[in-house]
């Protein structure tokens, strides 16, 4: 077995948006946004079409532009859940898979988000402009490992059952 190392805090969180990603519903893109604040998660999101609607791996992108518009992305949806939810963002770090788009950022700095983890590469937006001209800290970080280090046979309470085999 490889060896186990204990991730930090940020890794942890931004392992976290990477799962969230896979609930992503665009073939283009799977994004993952998780926001925290005092290390507590205040909402999660992924790139997906709006309630109801149907998603683009099922009936194709919506190309406008060069982009696919059917979905709100990661971060719009993760602090839409948390207005859903009347949950206050101010002073909380978004971790996000992906460097965000010129609009997400925007929203992100309006919702008062301070800090931004992020392990992908910079793409040529304003993001970076606008989050440095806000004040908000960028933080790089390598791609945390993408295993999960679940211990099936040295934990008892987490045996598989039947079912799960
Ligand atoms: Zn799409
Ligand atoms: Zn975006």
């Amino acid at each position: 077995m490889a060896e186990k190392k204990r991730p930090s805090w940020d890794e942890y969180f931004l392992k976290l948006a990477m799962l969230a990603s896979e609930r992503a519903t665009c073939p283009r893109m799977h994004c993952g946004c998780v926001l925290v604040k005092d290390r507590f998660v205040l909402s999660t999101g992924y790139n997906g079409s709006l309630p109801g609607q149907p998603h683009c791996e099922d009936v194709g992108c919506l190309i406008v532009d060069n982009h696919c518009v059917r979905t709100n992305h990661a971060e719009i949806n993760a602090l839409v859940q948390a207005a859903r939810h009347g949950v206050n963002t101010v002073g909380a770090t978004a971790y996000i898979t992906n460097m965000s788009c010129t609009t997400c950022a925007k929203a992100l700095i309006a919702a008062g988000i301070k800090r931004v983890v992020v392990f992908s590469d910079f793409h040529d937006t304003l993001a970076t402009q606008f989050y440095n001209q806000s004040g908000v800290e960028i933080v790089k970080m390598d791609m945390p490992e993408t295993q999960i280090h679940y211990d099936l046979k040295n934990y008892s309470s987490a045996k598989k059952t039947e079912k799960s085999k």
